[in-house]
């Protein structure tokens, strides 16, 4: 990889720069010199002008100032933010009991008993986490133990998490463009035909190298790779090799998962896959801290066989409530179709944007989970804070930064898609071609 083609950090992404901090202004400038008095060099921002949130209401954000943002961006609060139904479940339950995950409790256990029967039967054990992270590094330490084998594969610029084990399998974090000895990273399906003839590639060497494959780790949207999704069904023949070679397939639910690409409720159901671990997080629980691990019994018996495994905070009885009550809404508000339609449309207004305007390449994606192409990182980032400065927030992916990550919550309305579109068109008019 040359300089200039170098994995941009995501954390990089659409980043606020610290060294700016004395270009602020008023109010604005004091809170920022306070955060990074108080975080250090962890407080990471987005925008050259970080934004202030106080309050939020389905696809809306407000400043302190009262103004409104549209949200294009965000897919923790999947189901609207604050959606009365979830702060009533979870306020409801916060004043009942929540506790440990050492008692039994019902409310947890209805909870397992749903998510687990919507995925394929042989995947019949759950263990709850709090976040995505959790639940990728235990999905690696299951597939290690039931495997005996160490290696993994991932996409050149994949985001899996935040933990020592899922930070070495997220190319998009590492400074150095190395990976380590036991990862292996395969180009992003830009080409999906060649994708399985990569991941082959890629189990030979480790067999040339005397390690054997533990899993393949994917994100069904290749969220931080810059979205692809199409075809559905390109990822089969790499999970056979996979398969083949006595590795796991770790479905990475975190983006895709919980209705976001419209067609199907999972990413891994889109593209036709038996996944052997299911993780999950953010969606799930509209911005309570919830995730999960669905597998098959064996698998997680073989970590059990080994070591012990809790989790003090994991589906409590809040967080079992609050996912219960995400779910109910999913199906009685019909995101899931709300997705697929309002998704459409979005994409094709894009699409028709981006055949009048050089500055646009590919529109892709699925659902309500969709990437633009810019000409450059440096356009991106122009586009993504002029769009800031008409109040409405989309975010960055791709490798190099280069792509328009437009991933608003579920319900996004078919006018708020056109209020994007015509704040899109109206920047892009700004900008010299
Ligand atoms: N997997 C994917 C695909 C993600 O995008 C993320 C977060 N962006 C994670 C895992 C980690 O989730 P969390 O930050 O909640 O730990």
């Amino acid at each position: 990889m040359s300089g200039s083609e170098r994995n941009k950090p995501v954390l990089a992404l659409n980043a606020f720069d610290p060294g700016r901090a004395a270009t602020l202004e008023g109010e604005l400038a004091e809170r920022v010199r306070r955060r990074l008095r108080l975080y250090g060099s962890s407080s990471v921002l987005f925008y050259e002008q970080p934004l202030e949130l106080v309050r939020a209401q389905g696809c809306w954000l407000y400043d302190s100032a009262g103004i409104a943002y549209l949200d294009a961006y965000n897919n923790v609060p999947s189901v609207g933010h604050c959606h009365p139904r979830v702060v009533e479940a979870a306020a409801r339950q916060m004043g009942q009991i929540n506790v440990h995950s050492r008692y039994l409790h019902d409310g947890a256990l209805d909870y397992a008993d749903r998510l687990l029967a919507m995925q394929p039967r042989e995947l019949s054990n759950i263990a709850f986490t709090c976040t995505g992270s959790e639940s990728n590094d235990l999905a690696l330490r299951l597939a290690a133990g039931f495997t005996g084998a160490s290696g993994v594969i991932v996409t050149e610029a994949a985001y899996h998490g935040n933990t020592a084990l899922t930070t070495a399998v997220s190319p998009s974090s590492y400074l150095e463009d190395s990976a380590p000895p036991h990862v292996r990273v395969v180009p992003a399906p830009a080409r999906p035909e060649q994708f399985a003839a990569h991941v082959a590639a890629a189990i030979a060497d480790f067999e040339r190298s005397g390690r054997r494959l533990s899993a393949l780790l994917i994100d069904g949207i290749f969220s931080s790779d810059g979205v692809f999704a199409d075809p559905p069904g390109f990822l089969r023949d790499a999970v056979e090799c996979v398969h083949r070679a006595g590795g796991l397939l770790i479905a990475d639910e975190v983006q895709c998962g919980f209705a976001r690409t419209g067609s199907a409720f999972w990413g891994y159901e889109r593209h036709g896959l038996r996944p052997d671990i299911v993780t999950l997080g953010k969606p799930m629980g509209n911005g309570y801290p919830i995730g999960a691990v669905i597998t098959r019994p064996k698998i997680l018996d073989s970590l059990r066989e080994r070591e012990g495994y809790f989790n003090t905070f994991a589906g409590n009885p809040v967080a079992a409530a609050v996912g219960g009550a995400v779910l109910d809404v999913i199906m009685e508000e019909e995101l899931l179709a709300n997705a697929a339609q309002v998704g459409n449309y979005l994409k094709q207004q894009l699409q028709q944007l981006a055949a009048q305007r050089p500055t646009l390449g590919a529109v892709r994606g699925a659902g309500l989970f969709l990437g633009v192409d810019v000409r450059a990182p440096a356009v991106a980032a122009t586009l993504i804070n002029a769009l800031r400065e008409r109040r409405v927030l989309i975010g960055a992916a791709g490798r190099t930064g280069d792509v328009l990550k437009i991933r608003p919550p579920l319900c996004f309305s078919r006018q708020q898609a056109d209020l994007l579109v015509s704040a899109l068109d109206d920047t892009l008019q700004m900008q010299p071609h």
